[in-house]
C-alpha cells in the first residue's frame, strides 16, 4: 500500500492534489478490506511551491541548491549582497543589513518566526538558512507553525554551499545571489480520515499519525511508515471483537503545524477518550513513552511487564513538544507514543528529496506494527483504564514541568489552544 502511495503520487503536501489522490487511494484499499473509511474536511492555510530560483551571482555565476521555506511568498526577481549573521541573534547583526540577504548558520536556536522577524525589522530582503543535514540536503527545518506568511524570503541551502559562502564572506570576498519565488500561501480545504472500529463499549482509543509529508521526496519515512502502521492496524484489528472502540485517524496538514489534530481534537467535544496513541517516525519500539502523565504509567508498565519479550527500556514518561499528540493533550487527553529509533541511513532524509520508499526496509513497518498492535489492543481491554480528562491547570504543568512552554509560546501556539482546551 505505501509503496503505491509513494510512487504513484510523490510527496503528499496537505492540498497539492499528490495528498488528496493519495488520501483518496488509501480510502479505496480501506473499503476493500471492507471497512468504512470516513473523510473529515477541515481548512487550513497552506502553501503551494512554485518554480523558485537561487542563484550565486558574484563571485561566481552558478545555481544554488537552496529551496523555498514554507509560507515564502511570491517576489519579483532581485539581487541583493550576502551578509553573514551567524547564528541569527541580534547581537551577530552588523550595523547595516538594509537590502541584503542574510547568511544564517544552523546552529541558530531561533524559530522561524524569530529570526524572520529580527531581519525583517533590519530591512534585510531575504534569508538564506544553511541546512542542518549535510551530503547536499536541501530541507531539514520547515517555515511558519501557524500559517503565517513569513515577511521575507527564505531559502534553505544545502550545507556544502552554505560553508562555502560563509568561507567567502569570510576573506572579505563580495558574495552576490539572485532570488526569484513563485511559491505561495493559500487556504486550503483538506481532511483527516477515519476509521472507526466499533468495541463493545464506546471509550475510544485513538491511534493517530500524519498522512501528509513535504513534497520534495515521497514522505515514506515521515510519515508514510505511521500511515503504514495504522493501515496495518486497519488490517489486523478489523472483525476482531474489541472492548472498547479504537479508532484510526490519517491526519493531514501535520507538517505545516498540526492543522489536523488540531481540527480532530478541538472536534471531540465529550466523547470519553481513554488515550491517543501517536505514531510519528516510530520504528521498532524500544521503550513506550506516557508522554508526561503519570496516570497512564501503570496500564503501560502492566502491558509491558506481561509482554513475551518486553520492551528493553520499558516505560518512559518525557514530553516533548511538535507532533499530532500536542494537541490532544491541550484538550486534556492523555497521549502516548514510542521511543523507537530509526537507523541513521533512513532517518536523515526526513522531509529532503530522499525520503523515499526504498529507505524503509519493511521488516520495520511488520516488527513496529506488531507491538503497536499488541499496546492498542491491551489499553482497549484493561478494565483498569477509563476515559479520562486532565483539568486545564494540570495539562499546563505537562508541558511546564518538561520546558515547552517557551518554545509553544514563540511559535503562537501555546496561548492560541489554551483558549480551546476543555474544563
Ligand atoms: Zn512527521
Amino acid at each position: 500500500m505505501l509503496t503505491r502511495l509513494c510512487d504513484d503520487f510523490g510527496g503528499r503536501l496537505t492540498g497539492s492534489a499528490a495528498d488528496r489522490g493519495a488520501m483518496e487511494q488509501l480510502a479505496a484499499e480501506l473499503r476493500a478490506l471492507g471497512l468504512e473509511p470516513e473523510l473529515v474536511p477541515f481548512s487550513m492555510p497552506g502553501w503551494e511551491r512554485g518554480a523558485d530560483r537561487a542563484e550565486l551571482v558574484a563571485p561566481l555565476a552558478r545555481p544554488l541548491r537552496a529551496v523555498a521555506l514554507a509560507y515564502t511568498q511570491p517576489h519579483a526577481a532581485f539581487e541583493a549582497d550576502v551578509t553573514d549573521i551567524g547564528a541569527g541573534q541580534p547581537a551577530d547583526y552588523p550595523a547595516d543589513v538594509h537590502g541584503r540577504i542574510l547568511l544564517l548558520d544552523p546552529s541558530t536556536v531561533l524559530t522561524t518566526r524569530e529570526y524572520t522577524r529580527l531581519a525583517a525589522e533590519r530591512g534585510a530582503k531575504g534569508i538564506l538558512f544553511i541546512n542542518r543535514e549535510g551530503g547536499g540536503q536541501l530541507l531539514a527545518r520547515t517555515g511558519s507553525f501557524v500559517g503565517e506568511a513569513l515577511p521575507l524570503p527564505v531559502y534553505s541551502l544545502a550545507q556544502e554551499e552554505g560553508r562555502w559562502l560563509q568561507r567567502l564572506l569570510k576573506r572579505g570576498r563580495p558574495v552576490r545571489v539572485r532570488l526569484e519565488t513563485h511559491s505561495h500561501c493559500r487556504d486550503v480545504d483538506t481532511a483527516n480520515l477515519v476509521v472507526r472500529l466499533k468495541g463493545k463499549s464506546p471509550e475510544r482509543i485513538i491511534v493517530g499519525g500524519h498522512f501528509d509529508s513535504w513534497d520534495l521526496g515521497q514522505g515514506a519515512l515521515d510519515n508514510g511508515l505511521g500511515t503504514a502502521q495504522l493501515f496495518a492496524l486497519a488490517h489486523a484489528l478489523r472483525g476482531r471483537e474489541l472492548a472498547r472502540t479504537v479508532e484510526l485517524v490519517w491526519f493531514n496538514g501535520e507538517e505545516q503545524g498540526l492543522w489536523g489534530s488540531r481540527h480532530a481534537a478541538a472536534t471531540l467535544g465529550d466523547a470519553p477518550v481513554v488515550a491517543m496513541v501517536n505514531l510519528d517516525m516510530v520504528g521498532v519500539p524500544i521503550a513506550v513513552n506516557a508522554l508526561g502523565d503519570e496516570s497512564l504509567v501503570p496500564a503501560l508498565e502492566r502491558w509491558n511487564s506481561g509482554r513475551a519479550v518486553p520492551l528493553p527500556l520499558g516505560v518512559q514518561n518525557i514530553n516533548w513538544f511538535g507532533s499530532d499528540h500536542t494537541p490532544y493533550q491541550l484538550a486534556g487527553v492523555r497521549a502516548i507514543t514510542f521511543n523507537a529509533p530509526i537507523p541513521r541511513e533512513s532517518v536523515r532524509y526526513y522531509h529532503d528529496l530522499a525520503d523515499t520508499i526504498d529507505k524503509l526496509p519493511e521488516q520495520i513497518v511488520v516488527d513496529s506494527t506488531a507491538i503497536i498492535g499488541d499496546l492498542v489492543l491491551a489499553l482497549a481491554a484493561d478494565p483498569a483504564l477509563g476515559a479520562f480528562r486532565r483539568r486545564p491547570a494540570d495539562t499546563e504543568k505537562l508541558f511546564t514541568a518538561f520546558g515547552l512552554e517557551r518554545r509553544m509560546q514563540a511559535i503562537g501556539y501555546w496561548p492560541h489552544e489554551k483558549q480551546t482546551s476543555r474544563e
